[in-house]
Formats: structure tokens, sequence, C-alpha cells
């Protein structure tokens, strides 16, 4: 099952991904993360993206083309993944058609996250992840018991550089410019299903597992 996760930054993706993945067994392939991966490792892929990253505007597409396409012929993709982040634009989306087709491979499941801009500042802004174990936390609607403290694994919590107010504001707008005619790709391929992003994790989850099986 190949199936891609759509929605505003701070919607909520990767966070039903990696319950998703447990459910179904297939990885997450979040471009986000691997740019971040390449950038902490300081390799020349990671620092060319970090000029993009840091402005809060789309990496160019061969990059995460690349990376994407090197990334689903992996062994563990054999029954499926869950794409995260990517595609972002159209020409991103017919790339990875032509790629799948080559592949012999399809979209099964397109899911559309969706909650209100007025929400997204403050979910985005109040994020914070565990630089140990990835763990994610938010300082007002799931704050950890010590400020600044893993409570999985005592790990130290940190903001994403691109999670500051001004650069939220851009990749927001880069969403609606660039991300958002994906809906309409999708939905004359027939594939769309829309979320309703608003509410627990848990209810989230669960809406989308309706969807998916
Ligand atoms: P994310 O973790 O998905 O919010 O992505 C963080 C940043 O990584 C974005 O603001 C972009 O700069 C870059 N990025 C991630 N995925 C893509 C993609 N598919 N195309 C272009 N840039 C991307």
């Amino acid at each position: 099952m190949n199936i891609i996760l759509l929605g505003p930054p701070g919607a909520g993706k990767g966070t039903q991904a990696k319950r998703l993945i447990d459910k179904y067994g297939i990885p997450q392939i979040s471009t986000g993360d691997m740019l971040r991966a390449a950038l902490k490792e300081g390799t020349p892929l990671g620092l060319e993206a970090k000029k993009y990253m840091d402005k809060g505007a789309l990496v160019p597409d061969t990059v995460v083309i690349g990376l994407v396409k090197e990334r689903i012929q992996q062994k563990d993709c054999a029954k499926g993944y869950m794409l995260d982040g990517f595609p972002r634009n159209v020409s991103q989306a017919e790339s990875l058609d032509k790629m799948l087709t080559e592949l012999g491979q399809k979209i099964d499941y397109v899911v559309c996250i969706e909650v209100p801009n007025d929400e997204l500042v403050g979910r985005l802004t109040g994020r914070r992840t565990c630089r140990s174990c990835g763990g994610g936390y938010h300082v007002m609607f799931d704050p950890p018991k010590k400020e600044g403290v893993c409570d999985k694994c005592g790990g130290e919590l940190y903001q994403r550089d691109d999670d500051n107010e001004t650069t939220v504001k851009s990749r927001l707008e880069v969403y609606s410019n660039q991300t958002e005619p994906l809906i309409d790709y999708y939905e004359k391929q027939g594939k769309l299903h829309r979320i309703n992003g608003v509410g627990d994790m848990g209810t989230i989850f669960d809406r989308i597992t309706a969807v998916l099986g």
C-alpha cells in the first residue's frame, strides 16, 4: 500500500505517520527528515538544502526527487510506504507518477489532513523535538513533565530552526501557493481523501484508518 500524506506544515502528518507505520508495517518517508539528517551529517546536499529550508522555501525538485527515487527502491519499501512532505508541488507529483509507472507501482491513497490556517502558526511555533529519540512535544498542548527534557529518554528538547514565526509564515504561504494545487491534482485521479485534522491525535488516527482500512 503506497500512501501520500498531504496537508499544511503543522497539520500532524509526521505524528500520524509515526502511528500509521506501526499499524500498517510500512516505512514513513519524510523528505524533511531526510534533508535534516543530511544537514546534521554536514553533507554537501544537506548544506545546500539548508539555504532553502532556513527561508521556508522549497528545496529544488531535482534534489528531493532523487532522494525519494533512491529511497522507495530500498528493501523495506517492498510492501509499500508512506510519503510525508513529498510531493510538494505539481512538478514533483508528475515526476513521482512517471517514476512509479517506470517501477510498476502506483499511489493507492492520498490522505489530506486539513487544519484551519489560524491554528497552524501556534501549533508550529510551540513544537519541540527530542534530540535523542525524536519524540515530539508541544509547549502548550503536550508539554513534557520537565521543561526542555524528554519524558521518554531524558534527552534535550529543541525547536526546529524553521519553526520560528517568520519562517512559519513563509512555509504556510509556500503551502497555499505550491502544494495546495495537489489537492485538485489527486482529486482528479480519484485518490484524494480529506481528513478533518482538528481534534486529539487518537481521533484523527481513527479518521485516517477508517479510510485506509
Ligand atoms: P517538513 O519537515 O516536511 O516541514 O520540511 C521542512 C523543509 O524541508 C521545507 O520547508 C522545505 O524547505 C524542505 N522540504 C521538505 N520536503 C520537501 C519537498 N518535497 N520539496 C522541497 N522541499 C522540501
